[in-house]
């Protein structure tokens, strides 16, 4: 009966996603599952290629490379889904507010005519019955105009609230999808949102903008050492010391894997050097203990790279030169600070 269900074709993706993830050590969960399906069915060209590289470059399916393989051709869809059903629902909604107006404009355009109605007989000498008819039909004219008025404002007051409702989900999925689901830090997305807004801050401002790079040392035997499990949780735990230590007006990001960038508006470099500094001897002064044993896991370390912008030049150039100080901290023995400190070729020759 299953077997019917679900196609003979459709009934072979399943199990060669099973088979897949069984090979590549996935958990069998409900999100990996639509990953791998997806790919054993070649049904999205772009979640194909990542995996193939993925796969090809060696990569391991590690519970963040899951989650984030999910989150990239999944969750987006969701929060599409989410955009397309609000602009439905705003749709019903001023629908039906237009439906309201309309009808009023019909009774004021009748309550108008009912008024000079009344006030033609009123000139042609009442007698006290005639009276008595143009006054009721008055009181129900107002009445009805009464009543199309409340009306028109309990819609209003439901579209009022139907609104901040959804502008409340729409923030709460944004909020989401700039989010770092390990971490609860912000993610790449926001990280380049807010590197961009800083340059053009830096440019109009005239003030100095600073980026940290920071990459755990070693990470790759940590993980081989303790576990995908513990590396996470070290990951964590780095989060939090850069988070700690930051500024109120910096953005934490988790850049990728094991990577972190600290977006630093109006910071000159030297400033910049002592935050880093504190991070880096914060990690590594740190004993770390497995959460779920106790086990004494050792130290780790952190390795630094910093560059403050050069007006004119790119997002890119700028992560690139912070990137080449994080790497010159990589080759000289790790666990160490590079601060660029060149000069702006332009602001050098002033
Ligand atoms: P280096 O000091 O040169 O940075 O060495 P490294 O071993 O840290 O560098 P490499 O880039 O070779 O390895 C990074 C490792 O980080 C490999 C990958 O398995 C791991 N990693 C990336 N993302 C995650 C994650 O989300 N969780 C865990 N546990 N490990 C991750
Ligand atoms: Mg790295
Ligand atoms: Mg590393």
């Amino acid at each position: 009966m299953n077997g019917r269900l679900l196609g003979k074709e459709g009934r072979e993706f399943a199990l060669k996603a099973l088979d897949l993830m069984d090979q590549f050590g996935v958990a069998p969960t409900p999100e990996n599952y639509s990953v791998w399906v997806c790919f054993a069915s070649d049904t999205n060209p772009e979640l194909c290629e990542t995996l193939k590289n993925h796969i090809e470059s060696g990569g391991d399916f590690s519970e963040t490379v899951n989650n984030e393989l999910f989150e990239q051709y999944f969750q987006w869809k969701a929060i599409q889904d989410a955009i397309l059903e609000s602009g439905g629902v705003m749709c019903r909604e001023l629908g039906a507010v237009q439906e309201t107006l309309e009808a009023a404009e019909r009774d004021t355009a009748a309550y108008g005519k009912a008024l000079e109605g009344a006030s033609h007989e009123l000139t042609a000498t009442p007698d006290a019955p005639g009276m008595k008819k143009l006054v009721e039909s008055l009181v129900s004219a107002t009445a009805r105009m009464q009543r199309r008025s409340q009306a028109l404002e309990d819609r209003l007051q439901a579209t009022s609230n139907e609104v901040t409702q959804l502008r409340t989900n729409l923030e709460k999925v944004r909020e989401e999808a700039m989010t770092d689901a390990l971490t609860g830090i912000a993610n790449r997305k926001r990280f380049d949102e807010s590197l961009r807004r800083a340059r053009r801050d830096a440019d109009t401002k005239k003030q100095p903008l600073s980026l940290i790079l920071c990459d755990i040392d070693f990470f790759k035997r940590f993980n081989d050492t303790w576990g995908h499990q513990t590396g996470d949780q070290i990951i964590r735990f780095v989060a939090g010391c850069l988070t700690r230590h930051a500024g109120e007006n910096h953005l934490v990001a988790r850049y990728g894997g094991e990577e972190f960038g600290i977006v630093m508006p109006n910071t000159a470099p030297n400033v910049a050097e002592q935050v880093a500094e504190k991070i880096r001897k914060t990690v590594e002064s740190k004993k770390l203990l497995r959460k779920s044993t106790n086990e004494d896991l050792g130290n780790i370390t952190v390795s630094l790279g910093i560059a403050t912008y050069h007006e004119g030049e790119s997002i890119e150039e700028l992560i690139e030169r912070s990137d080449t100080n994080l790497y010159r901290s990589k080759t000289e023995g790790r666990n160490r600070t590079t601060v660029d400190n060149s000069r702006a070729p332009s602001r050098s020759a002033a």
